[in-house]
């Protein structure tokens, strides 16, 4: 196990991880093309489906703005968009930032899901909570 593959940094020399996309010792980026996402990320990124825009401009992507004039168009618009930021959503997100690792992406990716979820969740019981409100004050009133 410990035959790691290494090369070396073009930048400073230094004997680094063979699949480094970064060299450690000076910052520089080693690999051809830093923008390649890596091929388990080809997967819909249910994040940026989910909170649209609000995702888009966590990631610095603000076209995903663009999810706006597309509610113009009645019901279809925003699902529309919503598909087109969750297949293009891996790809804008691995490119936004330096990611440490695949885990660090999708546990990061995953929180905005986990985040959705809550708020669909708690927004339910809120709308429960006024439902049954309502109800109890209308029956007062009988
Ligand atoms: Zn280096």
């Amino acid at each position: 196990m410990e035959n790691e593959e290494t090369k070396i940094c073009p930048y400073c020399e230094a004997e680094i991880n063979a699949n480094a996309k970064k060299c450690k010792f000076c910052g520089e980026w080693v690999c051809e093309e830093e923008d390649d996402m890596p091929e388990e990320l080809n997967h819909f990124n249910w994040g940026a489906f989910l909170f649209n825009w609000i995702w888009g401009i966590m990631h610095g992507k603000y076209i995903t703005l663009l999810y706006f004039p597309a509610c113009l168009v009645p019901v279809i618009g925003s699902i529309a968009i919503s598909i087109w930021f969750g297949i293009a959503g891996n790809k804008w997100a691995w490119q936004s930032r330096t990611w440490e690792s695949i885990e660090q992406f999708n546990d990061i990716q995953k929180i905005y899901v986990k985040l959705w979820i809550i708020l669909a969740v708690f927004g339910l019981i809120l709308t429960i909570k006024f439902l049954s409100l309502f109800l109890f004050i209308a029956n007062l009133e009988v």
